[in-house]
């Protein structure tokens, strides 16, 4: 069977996971906690049980080989060449699956397939300099900046993030930032010009994703038996948006910012 990997959905024809037409690929298991997390589903590493109704549930997370994996990939070549897609890995945080996440971008080089890895960037960085080259493009969560509120909110340090991050810039790395706008976690001011100061300090940033809280997710914690723990929180709203986005404007990120994927 090759090497193994636990994954919880692939995703074809996805739009909004880099640039084109992709197959967005979801590894399971992630080290941090966000409460505003869209896929609670991708956050345990082991398969676990979805419920469609008391007694009625699905099992979330298959092991697959990376073969497998790269068949289904390969169905779709001819669409990610003709609109500059090809494979995105996401999670759940892929590097909490190293070998499997190595062996399957080696795959997509061999196979010159463009590859993106949507990554919290929460690794060693001994770990995650083995990706960099590996990887044609990174999109980058940024959070939040002050640590402490960093561990508060995740539950982890935000130290290792932001030193891969600028380890990518190093290396002039094709990176997208999304910043996800969550009412009373990320979006203070304090924070918003922090992220945007860090994100100007960087070389290689080409996109400045700003991705507003939504509860697309809220179904999905009450199947999972989970608790939503921000689940009174509004999304924020247009005008809460326009200006953040403009908070970033004025500092010389107009070019690079857009609102939502
Ligand atoms: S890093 Fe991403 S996948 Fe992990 S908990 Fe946070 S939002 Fe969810």
């Amino acid at each position: 069977m090759g090497i193994t990997g636990i994954i919880f959905n692939i995703k074809r024809f996805a739009i909004h996971d880099g640039p084109g037409i992709r197959t967005t690929v979801f590894l399971k298991g992630c080290p941090l906690k966000c409460p505003w997390c869209h896929n609670p589903e991708g956050i345990k590493k082991e398969p676990e049980k979805m419920y469609r109704s008391k007694n009625k549930h699905e099992t979330i997370g298959e092991m697959i080989s990376v073969s497998e994996v790269m068949e289904k990939i390969e169905k779709d070549t001819i669409f990610y060449d003709q609109s500059g897609g090809g494979v995105t890995i996401s999670g759940g945080e892929p590097l909490m699956q190293p070998e499997f996440l190595e062996s399957l971008l080696k795959e997509c080089k061999k196979k010159e397939i463009h590859s993106a890895l949507d990554t919290s960037g929460y690794a060693d960085p001994e770990l995650f300099q083995r990706f960099i080259d590996l990887t044609d493009l990174f999109l980058y969560d940024l959070k939040i900046m002050e640590d402490s509120d960093h561990i508060k909110s995740t539950g982890v340090s935000n130290h290792n993030i932001l030193r891969n991050l600028k380890t990518l810039s190093k290396h002039k790395k094709r990176i997208f930032i999304r910043f996800p706008i969550v009412p009373g976690e990320t979006d203070s001011e304090g924070n918003i010009l922090k992220v945007g100061e860090f994100i100007r300090s960087l070389n290689s940033v080409e996109k400045i994703d700003l991705l507003p809280y939504h509860k697309a997710a809220v179904n999905k914690y009450i199947r999972l038996n989970k608790t939503n723990p921000i689940e009174s929180i509004k999304p924020p709203v247009t005008k809460r948006l326009n200006q953040i986005k403009r908070k970033f404007d004025s500092l010389g990120l107009a070019l690079y910012t857009n609102i939502g994927g």
